[in-house]
């Protein structure tokens, strides 16, 4: 290999590789048109953006009508989602002895693109540490964790096209020191270690995966010994890089510049989407289509705008369909809008449905709003190839509000695992349950958290090495037998094992 040459050889690689193309670009931080291509897969035009599924699906959307209505693009799915039943149970989906189990099992097209993490996005903040070989996960029954060994034994296992690594990130902690910081770098090298290890462990006849290596949302120089090791060591094996924060690309090594970048960095509103594109993104997770379509929102927006701005008046990004105007109309959720609910269904109907908590109101919302998406899409690429990108960003910034409108009526009935991160964090409860304060004996209305739970001895760097699938059962740790934790009541530690 070359000493960090701007990518490998493409006629070199072997046919089952994922290749990215990189149609136009303009610099390091300049938006980019690209093309990822997975073998058998659909061709995938960027920048675009991924189906963010809960369990393996698009909420609301079936798989029958995933093709139909929300599939142009491929989907992100998270462990985390399939394993929390463990160790009681072996979770069903490794029980599952077909090829391709991860996309069997949620019925997944053939030719759609699948990626495989280990957490959900946006991710749900877990009280408990991380430690130097688990994250931890707060799942609809409890506090888990899972390791590293058991994410790589995963990945082999249910046959995503492309997994990224496991990062050691604390979600939901506000401050992060810089000792605490230090290890996220250690343990995210030491885990992509282990990802690139059980990957170079496949068999010449298995179906491989390609990896994405996390870029951690914290400052260059403090993940320095990583990216160091990522480039010195494991850039042959990474495929593209996924990114926590869509402002650190200033910071991406050269070397790393034409792997494409999948967006982890959760956006507010389609004004910090084209901020993350003019950076540089390629293929982005919208986590607002499905939380608008909770809040019973059909987004209304169109890029660039179609009329001019008038005076200081700004657009609204979506429609409340909660709204008492709504209850006689008979327009579609938006005027132009040539998606299945807007040309079948007038607005009247889909609050009718949203009244009675007919699941059908937020189907046809979630189609329109991934409809709304993906012409937004379409039209930025348009608007980079036509080199018209940063006036139509401006139009855009200029016509709407800066800001997705606030959830007023009810949504679907809300589960634990559904709980938006910054939900968790408030004092009142969603599902109020008696909690005493005590995990396992600790002292009373104090909880002791144990760093060291459930961890396995440190293996030796050459045991990581040679784990095979038995790692799947009996690497996630039981937390606590209470059910989920009011993450309110705890005090969170920096960290469970220095
Ligand atoms: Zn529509």
């Amino acid at each position: 290999m070359s000493q960090h040459a701007p990518g490998p050889d493409l006629s070199q690689l072997p046919p089952e590789m994922l290749d990215f193309a990189l149609l136009k670009t303009a610099g390091a931080l300049a938006p980019r048109l690209g093309r990822l291509t997975v073998p058998g897969r659909k061709p995938i035009l960027t920048p675009a953006f991924l189906g963010n599924t809960s369990r393996g699906v698009i909420p609301h959307i079936s798989q029958d009508n995933f093709r139909k209505y929300a599939g142009n693009n491929g989907v992100y799915v998270a462990l985390e989602d399939f394993v929390e039943k463990h160790p009681q149970k072996t979770p069903p989906i490794f029980e599952y002895d077909v090829p391709e189990p991860l996309r069997k099992f949620v019925a997944l097209p053939q030719d759609t693109l699948l990626i495989l993490g280990a957490r959900r996005t946006p991710p749900i903040p877990s009280p408990a540490p991380h430690t130097n070989t688990e994250i931890s996960l707060l799942t609809s029954v409890g506090n888990r964790s899972m390791s590293s060994e058991y994410y790589a034994a995963a990945a082999r296992k249910l046959q995503p096209d492309i997994v990224v690594g496991m990062a050691d990130i604390p979600f939901g902690q506000e401050t992060i020191g810089i000792k605490r910081k230090d290890k996220m770098s250690d343990r995210t090298e030491t885990w992509l270690r282990d990802m690139v290890a059980k990957r170079k462990a496949i068999g010449k006849d298995e179906p491989r995966f390609d990896i994405f290596a996390p870029i951690l949302p914290i400052e260059r120089d403090l993940q320095s010994w990583y990216i160091e090791h990522l480039l010195d060591d494991m850039l042959d094996s990474i495929s593209g890089v996924a990114i926590y924060d869509a402002y650190q690309l200033e910071d991406l090594p050269d070397t790393l510049l034409h792997l494409p970048r999948l967006s982890l960095h959760v956006p507010a509103s389609p004004h910090e989407l084209l901020r993350h594109i003019s950076l540089g993104m390629d293929l982005l997770t919208v986590p607002f289509i499905s939380s608008a379509t909770d809040a019973g929102i059909a987004l209304d927006f169109t890029f660039p705008p179609a009329e001019k701005v008038n005076g200081n008046e700004r657009w609204a990004l979506g429609i409340d369909m909660w709204h008492a105007d709504h209850a006689v109309s008979l327009t579609p959720l938006s005027k132009d809008c040539q998606c299945y609910a807007c040309t079948k269904h007038h607005r009247a109907y889909v609050q009718h449905l949203l009244s009675a908590k007919e699941m059908l109101g937020w189907f046809l919302i979630q189609v329109h709003n991934h409809a709304v998406v993906e012409s937004f899409f379409t039209s930025v690429r348009n608007s980079i190839e036509a080199g018209t990108f940063d006036a139509d960003v401006a139009a855009f910034e200029a016509f709407y509000e800066p800001q997705l409108p606030e959830k007023t009526g009810q949504g679907p009935r809300v589960r634990g695992y559904q709980f938006k991160s910054e939900e968790h964090a408030k004092r009142e409860k969603k599902n109020a349950k008696k909690w005493n304060g005590e995990i396992g004996g600790g002292a009373k209305g104090k909880i002791v958290l144990k760093g060291a739970h459930g961890q396995q001895p440190e293996k030796k760097k050459e045991m990581r090495d040679v784990i095979d699938d038995e790692a799947l059962i009996g690497l996630v740790g039981m937390e606590d037998e209470t059910g989920p934790i009011q993450l309110d009541d705890l005090k969170i530690e920096d960290d469970g094992k220095a």
